[in-house]
């Protein structure tokens, strides 16, 4: 391209006249060769502008001289590279690009980024558990992502129902419906470690003869026994107290807080309960008996693993119900 213009070009009417007065004074070749030149300048503009917007390879060089010098060129062609690399980082997802240029189209684009980058963050909040704020703007998406959170927020509503099912059902013994030795160990565990009692009483018991009610009567006899042996001892104590089906037909209880002179009222209220008690079965009424192991115990030692603690109390329980049972059952020791 040999054709250059270093000065502004003048508005059309003022070219339009400078143009007839040139022509007037010039030969006739140079009057006919203008508008080809000009055709070709404008061509060439066209083309690097192309380039600029639509090309997938292009140079950052300085357009030539001769574009430089059109009116408004320069600033047409800061746009066209603020909208191509603006939509190339969109395209690459680069949410942080911001192009030094203003004007509709750029201005759009940039609208269009705060939306990804405000979609981006609320896919943020939702992973993180936050469903409340549910304002989205672009199109589809904002439905698309209520409905997400409604979703998420009805599994999430479900599962944790079932979860607390499940939790419960592990805790419970499925016979008796009381505690069971794993909440056993978890309640007590968070009493010592939270609570930190002084004194506690720990109480075993074991229905004495249990064995004669299932080879008597059967076995559903057996688990009548234990349903009305359980559901007795446990509406006996209080609310703080924990007491599970240990096992078999042997139930373990802990008395935060109370001392072993306590402790063994307790027992005893328990075991005269117990002696009350009639289970009512295949016509017959039957009386039950139980034998009670008790001992105090202070708070965890230190350095002293949880269930070893726990485990080293039972068994101080366990040999004296062991005496009660060895002295002629339905008894309290302690
Ligand atoms: P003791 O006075 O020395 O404690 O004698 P016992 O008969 O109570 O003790 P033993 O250990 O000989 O018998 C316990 C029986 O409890 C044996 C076992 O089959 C029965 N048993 C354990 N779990 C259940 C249950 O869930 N249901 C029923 N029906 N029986 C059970
Ligand atoms: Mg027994
Ligand atoms: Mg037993």
């Amino acid at each position: 391209m040999d054709v250059q213009i270093t000065e502004p070009r003048p508005p059309a009417d003022v070219a339009a006249k400078q143009s007839e007065e040139t022509a007037a004074q010039q030969p006739a070749e140079a009057h006919v060769q203008q508008p080809v030149e000009a055709d070709a300048l404008a061509a060439e503009a066209v083309g690097y502008l192309l380039q600029v917007i639509a090309a997938p390879q292009c140079s950052n060089e300085p357009p030539p001289e001769a574009l430089r010098g059109i009116r408004n060129f320069e600033e047409l062609l800061s746009i066209a590279w603020g909208i191509r690399k603006m939509s190339t980082a969109l395209s690459d997802g680069d949410l942080d690009y911001s192009p030094p240029v203003q004007g509709i189209t750029i201005d759009a684009l940039k609208s269009f980024q705060g939306k990804l980058r405000r979609l981006a963050w609320q896919i943020k909040q939702i992973a993180g558990g936050d469903y409340g704020n549910k304002e989205f703007f672009i199109g589809e998406c904002a439905e698309a992502l209520n409905h997400l959170t409604r979703q998420l927020t009805q599994r999430i509503a479900s599962l944790t129902k079932t979860s607390e099912e499940y939790k419960s059902m592990s805790f419970r013994d499925a016979l008796t419906g009381i505690y069971n030795r794993k909440a056993f160990m978890h309640f007590a565990e968070e009493v010592f470690s939270t609570m930190r009692p002084e004194v506690s009483t720990l109480i075993i018991t074991d229905i004495d003869r249990f064995k004669l009610f299932n080879d008597t009567y059967g076995h559903l006899c057996g688990d009548e026994v234990l349903k009305l042996f359980a559901t007795h001892i446990a509406r006996a104590l209080r609310p703080d107290d924990i007491c599970c089906r240990y096992g078999g037909e042997e139930f373990l209880m802990l008395l935060p807080g109370m001392p072993l002179s306590l402790g063994l009222g307790v027992a005893e209220r328990l075991r005269s309960g117990v002696e009350k008690l009639r289970v009512r079965f295949a016509g017959h009424e039957l009386q039950i008996t139980s034998s009670f192991g008790v001992c105090e115990t202070g708070p965890t030692p230190e350095n002293q693993p949880f269930n070893d603690f726990v485990c080293s109390c039972i068994s101080r329980a366990d040999a004296n119900l062991y005496k009660a049972k060895a002295g002629g059952r339905n008894m309290v020791v302690g």
